[in-house]
C-alpha cells in the first residue's frame, strides 16, 4: 500500500490532469488509491500468459461506493523522474 504522500501526490497529479469527477458506473464522487496494479500483455487471446515480464505498471481509483477500479498506466501519468 501507499503512504499519504504518495497518494496524495498521485491524486493531484490525475486532478491536473483532468482526471475528476465520478465513478463512471454509479455517478460516486469518492476514490480510493491504494497502490499500483501490473497489467500483463498478452501477445493472444488464446492463451492466458501469466508472470510475462513485459507489464504496464499502473495506479487505480477505486470507487468507495461500487469498487470500480479505473486504471491509468503509470509511466503516461507520473514524471519520468519520480521515485513514487
Ligand atoms: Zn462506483
Amino acid at each position: 500500500m501507499l503512504d499519504d504522500k504518495k497518494r496524495q501526490l498521485i491524486r493531484d497529479i490525475l486532478e491536473g490532469k483532468g482526471v475528476t469527477g465520478t465513478c463512471n458506473k454509479c455517478d460516486h464522487k469518492d476514490f480510493v488509491i491504494d497502490g499500483y496494479f501490473h497489467l500483463d500483455i498478452q501477445k493472444s487471446l488464446t492463451n492466458a500468459n501469466l508472470g510475462t515480464s513485459q507489464t504496464v505498471p499502473s495506479v487505480g481509483l477505486i470507487c468507495k461506493n461500487c469498487g470500480n477500479i479505473e486504471l491509468y498506466a503509470v509511466r503516461a501519468v507520473l514524471p519520468h523522474d519520480s521515485q513514487l
